[in-house]
């Protein structure tokens, strides 16, 4: 099954403005990270945000399973903008 583009999908989601780790403020046009996960009822979901200074590289350790990525976005208007995928980790099959 190919899933929806992560970066497509997650262009213009609504997000919190505080960094999950160091409670930054995230103003708007900074540069933002976010984690998400596949559901597949609930498609890409966003878990957790980061400003840029707490933005891991890497999923890691990669949850088994899951479909999960790193995107890099601009904060816009409390929406993602301009999503990138930084990293991904493919669910690992049995
Ligand atoms: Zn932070």
């Amino acid at each position: 099954m190919t899933l929806p583009d992560p970066a497509a999908s997650l262009n213009g989601i609504r997000s919190g403005n505080i960094c999950d780790s160091c409670n930054r403020r995230i103003q708007h046009g900074d540069k933002v990270s976010m984690y998400a996960t596949w559901y597949n009822k609930g498609g890409w979901t966003p878990r957790r945000t980061w400003c840029m200074k707490c933005c891991p590289e890497a999923v890691d350790p990669g949850t088994e399973g899951a479909d999960e990525v790193i995107v890099e976005a601009v904060f816009w208007s409390h929406q993602l903008a301009g999503v990138r995928v930084k990293d991904r980790s493919y669910p690992r099959e049995q």
